[in-house]
């Protein structure tokens, strides 16, 4: 298989699941079950589990990650985690802006652009999701949707620091049981979209270099066909990457046979 100038990219979103014990058993059952590939392999943890994660996995291609930080970088902030923390917990990236908290804790552009500046300071890959509803996208809103989160969440970075991040285009109404994935035209389309905002306010360069990955209900029989697509360059997975078999399925998914 010939790979496109992007290392494609697949990561894990666990989200609220899986305790410490929970979380190394998975780990000590994928690596050596994706000993073989040469893709980045991301997984963002909950919090807890970062620093033994991370610890393990040190020698290895595998990289650690956040779901959240703060904007702030230290204060009473009561329940809240830094991007201090996360670093000094192990953390290499962290994903900002996931519809999850976009909708059910009211986080917007500008607060989202202070936690991507923030994770940036502090040494943490940002992975930004952006991502219209279903009424947007029947309301012909998707590309204002996608433009002013690009624009409102990259506010003052960069071109420089925007190659050093990663995008994840997440349609909302594509996340989850019971939702269809949107079909890979569809992610090319948006992905070719974005990259050509992402162009038009940093530069070709920065365009060309950023990762762009698609997310929602992506699966091992489906994972294929949207990474086939020129300007999708890897895949955020919710619901299988919780499960080890089909998560190493779809980090060796240029090896399967679907
Ligand atoms: C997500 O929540 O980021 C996601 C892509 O979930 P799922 O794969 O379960 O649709």
């Amino acid at each position: 298989m010939v790979q496109g100038a992007r290392t494609p990219v697949i990561a894990g979103n666990w989200k609220m699941h899986k305790t410490i014990e929970e979380a190394e058993e998975f780990i000590n059952a994928l690596i050596p079950a994706i000993a073989e590939t040469l893709n980045h392999v991301y997984l963002a943890v909950p919090f807890t589990a970062i620093k033994s994660l991370a610890d393990r996995l040190q020698q290895t291609h595998l990289v650690i990650g956040a779901q959240n930080l703060n904007d702030a970088a230290e204060g009473a902030f009561t329940g809240e985690i830094s991007g201090r923390m996360l670093k000094d917990a192990g953390a290499k990236f962290v994903i900002i802006g996931h519809s999850e908290r976009r909708q059910g804790f009211g986080e917007s552009n500008t607060f989202i652009n202070r936690k991507v500046i923030r994770a940036l300071s502090e040494g943490l890959q940002p992975m930004l999701c952006i991502g219209e509803t279903f009424e947007e996208r029947e309301e012909g809103k998707t590309h204002s949707v996608l433009e002013t989160q690009i624009i409102e969440g990259l506010k003052g970075i960069a071109a420089q620091q925007i190659e050093k991040m990663i995008i994840a285009y997440e349609p909302v109404w594509a996340i989850g049981k019971g939702h269809h994935a949107a079909t890979p035209k569809e992610a090319q389309q948006e992905h070719r979209y974005c990259r050509g905002v992402i162009a038009d306010h940093w530069g070709k360069e920065a365009a060309n270099s950023l990762p762009i990955l698609y997310g929602g209900s992506v699966n091992p029989e489906n994972v294929r066909s949207f990474l086939d697509q020129p300007d999708v360059d890897g895949v955020l997975v919710g619901g299988a990457s919780l499960c080890v078999d089909a998560f190493a399925q779809i980090v060796n998914y240029q090896t399967i046979n679907v």
